[in-house]
């Protein structure tokens, strides 16, 4: 791994390096640490300083071994393997596998880590159990999570009790049930369904600083989304298992209600307002931004409704942020990603397009491989999101069936009625739209190939025989042991306007965008070949769509006619897949 998923503890070694779980846990009168960081414009004062290193850790561990099993590292499996037993040694009897003392634990009345700094660094331990399946990793797992739900009984405890103040890590605990609905999926107990639904309603029964996803505030039809916005992404996750869990036909409005709150705060490339607080706003292409750790929660939030609800839409929502608004936000050049982002992006010195915000030195807007003058929150989650993105690339419908939910390069590696097969996903997409099913078994096999059909598409092209249901294309056969299934997609460039009447143009399942040229300036280097890039551009030219561009896509490209605002006149442009970019307008 030659990029900063690979090297970020060595670029903020003491953030990784905090044994925080272990010998360093937090007792009652622990300093917050030092970060290194400005501290400008945070509302959440020194309290979250004290966990927070739980979740840089945590979160970097996670993105780190999947990206390891991934790549067959092996270099990287065996410092991974070192760090699970490492972390498995600092469990106590009694389970608890966290960050804090014994006094402290379980008992706070305020601000807090305690289910979140479990929730980071459990995630991280169930994907090295499904890789190895080492039974001391599962019973260590079961025996936490045991713990959790001794300590605060179901039903018959309060964890989301906090006093008045902003209580960010404890509304970031919510997601301890991304821990439970993985348990309940690996064991089929639905005690840990039924323990995310009561953390669910806790949650909504207490007063706390992130509103957004409690019950009252859903259900209060005046309410608009105003909470940091990683917080609200992270808990429609809850909300889906709680719906999912109960059944109860409330919920189920309720996550209908906040998913259409959030498409109100999404632009048309996927990215979700988090410049931090959504602050009652809707979605505006230039001047609200995303943070990356945004991008990656709201991302992961879909996949788990794809997963439970099967509406292929969810997949052309995953495959939206995943291919446009995250590529987008990657440095094409350098290893780093961009804390915030806008969609039109015209230039990257820290601020937001050039403009100053109130009481805050902001230095969001640049790519960097850490980003530590703010917060190390963003760069271990863009070590996430691919590995989450292919984990659900593939899903299982019944015994027999296989979904191919998310369209990518792939390999799949599993069983049928207890029979290995292997299916290779050979394509270019999402830059080209064929696709070679490649499928290998042992002998001829019998099972049901279900493919999304993306909402772009116009037709279908194979020679298989296929069903299209429920926006699924079946194929339903006997496979050699050696087979193959071509099938590819037909479209045509598509018009978009978003909801401030301003056009996007898209092909597939990319969004196109302008280029801008500019200048790129080098900023704090943490090691050679891990530094901070800033950007002006060459040139302010701007265009506007007023009437019909006559787009033509051609190799790659879209060419449109638009009205250069500067001149007055119609000119050609040459669109480029928005994730190749850093300074572009793609709305028009
Ligand atoms: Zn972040």
């Amino acid at each position: 791994m030659v990029g900063f998923v690979g090297h970020l503890d060595q670029l903020v070694p003491s953030l990784i390096y905090d044994p925080i779980y272990g010998a360093g846990r937090l007792q009652l009168h622990s300093a917050a640490k030092d970060l290194g960081n400005l501290k400008s414009g945070d509302a959440g004062g020194d309290d979250q300083y004290k966990w927070w290193n739980s979740e840089t850790q945590s979160n970097w561990w996670d993105g780190y071994m999947r990206n390891a099993l991934l790549l067959n590292d092996n270099a990287a499996m065996a410092k991974v393997k070192k760090h699970i037993d490492t972390i498995l040694s600092t469990q106590d009897a009694d389970g608890y596998l966290g960050i804090y003392d014994k006094n402290l634990r379980y008992r706070f009345q305020s601000e807090n880590g305690e289910l979140w700094a479990k929730t980071t660094l459990y995630r991280g331990l169930l994907a090295y159990y499904e890789y190895s399946k080492d039974p001391v990793v599962w019973n260590a797992i079961v025996k936490a999570v045991d713990n959790v739900m001794r300590q605060y009984p179901v039903n018959q405890s309060n964890p989301f009790f906090v006093d008045h103040r902003f209580s960010g890590g404890v509304a970031h605990g919510l997601t301890f049930t991304d821990v439970l609905d993985k348990m309940y999926q690996i064991t089929g107990d639905m005690k840990y369904r039924e323990y995310a639904l009561f953390l669910y309603l806790n949650f909504s029964a207490n007063t706390t600083s992130e509103k957004d996803v409690q019950l009252k505030s859903i259900l209060d039809t005046a309410y608009r989304l105003q909470s940091h916005g990683v917080h609200t992404y992270e808990h429609l996750r809850p909300l889906i298992v709680a719906a999912y869990t109960s059944g109860d036909s409330i919920l189920q409005k309720a996550l209908g209600i906040y998913l259409s709150r959030i498409q109100r705060a999404t632009t048309e490339t996927g990215g979700a307002i988090g410049d931090e607080w959504i602050g009652g706003r809707k979605a505006d292409a230039t001047h609200i931004g995303y943070e990356y750790c945004s991008l990656q929660e709201l991302m992961d939030s879909y996949t788990v409704l794809l997963q439970k609800s099967g509406n292929p839409a969810y997949g052309d929502a995953v495959e939206n942020i995943f291919y446009n608004a995250a590529q987008g936000s990657r440095n094409p050049l350098h290893s780093g990603i961009a804390y915030l982002k806008t969609d039109n992006s015209f230039e990257m010195m820290g601020t937001k397009n050039g403009e100053l915000e109130q009481g805050r030195n902001q230095t969001r807007y640049k790519y960097s491989p850490a980003h530590q003058d703010v917060a190390v929150c963003c760069n271990p989650n863009a070590g996430k999101i691919t590995p989450y993105f292919i984990q659900s690339a593939w899903m299982r419908a019944g015994k027999d069936t296989l979904v191919a939910a998310l369209l990518a390069p792939t390999i799949l590696t599993t069983t049928v009625n207890n029979v290995p097969v292997t299916i290779k996903e050979i394509t270019g997409y999402p830059y080209e739209q064929g696709f070679n099913f490649q499928i290998r078994a042992p002998h001829n096999i019998h099972f049901v190939l279900k493919i999304r059909k993306p909402d772009w598409v116009n037709t279908i092209q194979t020679n298989e025989k296929y069903k299209l249901m429920d926006g699924y294309i079946m194929i339903d056969r006997d496979f050699k042991s050696t087979d193959n299934i071509r099938i590819s997609f037909e479209t045509s460039v598509q018009v978009k306007q978003d909801s401030n009447k301003e056009t996007y143009f898209t092909y597939g399942a990319l969004v196109f965008a302008n280029p801008i040229e500019s200048t790129e300036q080098k900023g704090r280097e943490y090691a050679p070949g891990f530094a901070d890039w800033m950007y002006t551009p060459l040139t302010n030219t701007r265009y506007a769509c007023k009437e019909d561009a006559h787009a033509q896509y051609q190799q790659g490209k879209i060419k449109v006619n638009l009205f250069n605002t500067t001149t007055g006149k119609k000119e050609w442009v040459t669109l480029v897949p928005f994730g190749e970019t850093i300074l572009r307008q793609v709305s028009f």
